[in-house]
């Protein structure tokens, strides 16, 4: 029987369903010790802290990440940063492979003039701002203003749009952030652009989100029916429209047939709309844009790029084009492995982690041999380090869902490092 020790480092969907695949990869004749590294006081990585909080429906597979947790060859060592708390060789030498899935959590640069200006942010501010991560409790979001444009034609912007348009108190049953709910609820925003440098049929967005927005009660959402019918004949006549194109502009349709109901607040979509600049004195005060129409300018007060993201690179591994350097997720001439945003880029839903996951897990079953067996993570932390293990998270977890409860939340999130290291102080 060989026993293998695995670390694996980022707490969020990639690193729970890899530990699930080597769970399932466990038989008579080896077993898996699984320590896994998360820098925040908190697991679940985008679960909590990039899925929309009007969306809780993904979240429930969180009870899948603490059926994983529950098995007694894993061990979760929370708040230990990799790179200040302990370096990547102090784990490469001590387990068998060590697993990075440490996700893409940096905006990527639309690279504009006028991108620095103040107003001009980045979804990868943004969504965590309103989801209570603890890097940006402190981050200012300038709502003032009656217009606001989302850059970027995938999930992230319709999610950012979103959660700009609806009403607040829409909101007041989620666990969005305390901090943004204030913000929203004094929101003077009343119209959000979505712009797509493409035209409809290469939208990133997926069927089921867009079928949604028709439904929202008190936001009017927009899409010109000539976007659609030119995208469609355009795809028609490149061949077979793919399934996914098809069901997208469909959806498009139904937004663009829908009935408005003179609500304040609404949603528009632009397409072929490139950007050109932002421009403004001081702070944001409009876009130029390249249209099939010549140069157009949309202004508004509040400019959010959702364009995609790329990983912060970290010392111990080769990072290229915004990802670990991998092939198939192997890291060459070590035990290290790759799996999820830093693996492939930030692609896929919560759900093709799963299938990466276990496509890597088979790679590192082949590449194991005797078990190293020579020491783990806590020869390396320091005696006193606090490390927020699965009962410490389970404080915090507890305490947050208790605390949501008179509200009819699903939880108020600890917002800071502090408060949720007190939260669950025993
Ligand atoms: P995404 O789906 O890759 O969309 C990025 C968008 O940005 C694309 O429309 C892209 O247009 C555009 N873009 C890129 N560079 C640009 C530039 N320089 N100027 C203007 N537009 C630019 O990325 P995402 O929205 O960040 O989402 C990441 C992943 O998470 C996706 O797989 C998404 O489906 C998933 N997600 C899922 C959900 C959900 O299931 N509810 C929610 C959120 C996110 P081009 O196509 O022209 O490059």
């Amino acid at each position: 029987m060989n026993h293998y020790k695995i670390a694996i480092v980022g707490a969020g969907p990639a690193g729970y369903f890899t530990a699930q695949a080597l769970q399932n990869e466990a038989n008579d004749e080896r077993t898996f010790s699984i320590d896994l590294i998360e820098r925040l006081p908190t697991p679940w990585g985008l679960v909590r802290s990039g899925v929309a909080p009007d969306h809780p429906k993904i979240k429930t597979v969180a009870k899948v990440f603490e059926k994983v947790a529950a098995d007694p060859n894993f061990r979760l060592f929370a708040n230990v940063e990799l790179g200040k708390d302990l370096q990547l060789a102090d784990l490469t030498d001590r387990y068998d492979a060590v697993v990075l899935c440490t996700g893409s959590s940096k905006g990527k640069n639309l690279g504009i003039p006028g991108e620095e200006l103040p107003n001009s942010i980045s979804a990868a501010e943004f969504v965590p701002w309103y989801n209570g991560h603890p890097d940006y409790e402190k981050f200012e979001v300038d709502l003032s203003g009656k217009v606001a444009l989302v850059i970027g034609a995938g999930n992230v912007a319709m999610d950012c749009a979103r959660m700009l348009a609806v009403e607040a108190h829409e909101l007041d049953e989620t666990d969005t952030a305390e901090h943004a709910m204030k913000k929203l609820h004094e929101s003077e925003i009343k119209k959000v652009f979505i712009t797509a440098r493409r035209g409809a049929e290469f939208a990133a967005f997926t069927a089921p989100e867009l079928r949604d927005l028709p439904k929202l009660e008190h936001t009017d959402v927009y899409i010109n029916q000539d976007d659609i019918d030119m995208a469609q004949t355009r795809a028609a006549a490149k061949g077979e429209i793919e399934k996914h194109v098809a069901s997208n502009l469909e959806a498009m349709r139904l937004i663009a047939e829908s009935t408005k109901s003179g609500n304040e607040k609404s949603m528009e979509f632009l397409f072929q709309y490139v950007p050109k600049e932002i421009v403004g004195s001081g702070k944001v005060e409009g876009v130029i844009f390249d249209t099939p129409n010549g140069e157009k300018r949309i202004d508004c007060d509040l400019v959010i790029s959702a364009i995609g993201y790329e990983s912060i690179p970290y010392v111990g591994v080769e990072f290229e084009k915004g990802k670990i350097k991998n092939v198939d997720g192997r890291v060459a001439n070590s035990n290290i492995y790759t799996v999820g945003w830093a693996k492939r880029g930030p692609s896929g839903v919560i759900g093709t982690n799963k299938s990466d996951a276990s496509d890597v897990v088979e790679l590192l079953l082949t590449d194991l041999s005797t078990p190293k067996n020579v020491g783990d993570i806590t020869e390396v932390l320091k005696s006193d380090h606090l490390v927020v293990d699965q009962s410490y998270w389970q404080r915090i977890n507890e305490a947050e869902t208790k605390a949501g409860e008179s509200a009819g939340k699903p939880r108020i999130k600890g917002t800071s490092i502090e408060a949720l290291l007190s939260l669950g102080r025993p």
